[in-house]
């Protein structure tokens, strides 16, 4: 099978040919339909963060595909199914976490693409407890970067309990933007998207947005404020800088939703804002296979859209590329 591997880190990816790997205990063996480029697939391939993946490794945790093999002992998967492969590929189901409806905190986990071999490949294996099905109706393309972005975004907008007399701050409209922008609507806020590229912020006002704020033209915690101030800002864009403007765009009483992974970890914010006006500083790390399996009724049930471009696995640097330099409207689906 041909496969899409990280052999270092920063380097491009090289297509090589692997054997078909063979499901072990509870495990399944998924011929890949499709699988979403996520910024995440970048910084592990850039080797961005303190952890880094051990190498060589197959990235891609938006894998969507058929089970075409079952290992020892799997009752709850079948043969024919069509599941999703996310982020979390393991979590040991005993700890607190797991037990309390955490399981993305277990620290025992296993992540796809970055510490078990991902979705960038014709073929993987995947945990059988973690395979979500994907339900009738969804696209593979579609249900690809639901599985990430959709997930991610998802969780960050519920961890900031929005209600309706809310604005909702999005900084960052690429593949996460573009549906958290959506969900921030779901939710009942109303929606200030800021971007870099005026293309995204007409995306987002057509996936329902109030206001776009281009942050390369003007301030955007000074717009922001002119239109009031945000109760919650969620950051999506890889950079100290858009957290401390996301921070400072803040009504009191507003949560800092922090979801993107720059490669510089610091960022300045002010105590004394924080105690004083109530804030909330708020770390979200994708979300949970409830959380999936949400998403996916959602999406099912036509309240949201994707908005994607297909390629090839041929062409998997160059799409990294193009995901990199924010030349892609949203989202980037590698078919099989
Ligand atoms: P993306 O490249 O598709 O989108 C990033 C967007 O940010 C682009 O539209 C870009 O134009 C915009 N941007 C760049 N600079 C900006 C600025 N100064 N102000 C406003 N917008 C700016 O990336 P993505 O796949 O959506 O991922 C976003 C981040 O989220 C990445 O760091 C990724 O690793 C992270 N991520 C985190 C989780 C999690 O669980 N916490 C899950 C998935 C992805
Ligand atoms: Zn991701
Ligand atoms: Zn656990």
């Amino acid at each position: 099978m041909k496969a899409a591997v990280v052999t270092a880190f920063g380097e491009s990816l090289q297509i090589l040919d692997r054997a078909i790997p063979e499901p072990g205990q509870g495990e399944v063996l998924v011929r890949m339909e499709a699988c979403g480029l996520c910024h995440t697939d970048i910084h592990a391939a850039q080797g961005d963060w303190p952890v880094k993946p051990t190498l060589p490794f197959v990235p891609g945790h938006e894998g969507i595909g058929i089970i075409e093999k079952l290992g020892a002992g799997v009752s709850a998967r079948v043969i024919g199914e069509r599941v999703a492969i996310a982020w979390l590929g393991y979590a040991c189901g005993e700890c607190r976490f797991c037990i309390d409806g955490r399981e993305t905190l277990c620290e025992l986990q296993q992540n796809t693409g970055y510490s078990r071999d991902g979705a960038f490949a014709e073929y993987a294996v995947v945990n059988a407890r973690f395979a979500v099905p994907v339900p009738e109706g969804i696209s593979p393309a579609d249900a690809a970067p639901l599985t990430c972005a959709g997930l991610t975004t998802y969780k960050a907008l519920k961890v900031a309990h929005i209600a309706p007399t809310e604005r909702v701050a999005i900084f960052g409209i690429g593949g996460l933007g573009h549906l958290a922008v959506q969900y921030g609507r779901i939710m009942g806020g109303s929606v200030i998207a800021v971007d870099i590229e005026d293309s995204k912020l007409q995306l987002a006002k057509d996936l329902g947005a109030e206001h776009g704020i281009n942050a390369r033209e003007a301030d955007p915690v000074a717009a922001i404020k002119d239109l009031g101030g945000a109760d919650v800002a969620v950051v999506l864009a890889a950079s100290p800088r858009v957290f401390e403007q996301a921070f400072a765009s803040l009504n009191r009483g507003g949560r800092l939703i922090c979801v993107a992974l720059p490669a510089d970890q610091q960022m300045s914010i002010s105590i004394f804002e924080t105690v004083i006006r109530g804030l909330s500083i708020i770390g979200s790390i994708v979300g949970t296979r409830q959380d999936l399996a949400e998403v996916f009724a959602l999406h099912a049930s036509g309240r949201t859209r994707i908005i994607a471009e297909p390629r090839s696995l041929d062409q998997i640097n160059e799409s990294m590329a193009d995901v990199a330099s924010g030349r892609i409207l949203a989202r980037l689906v590698i078919e099989y």
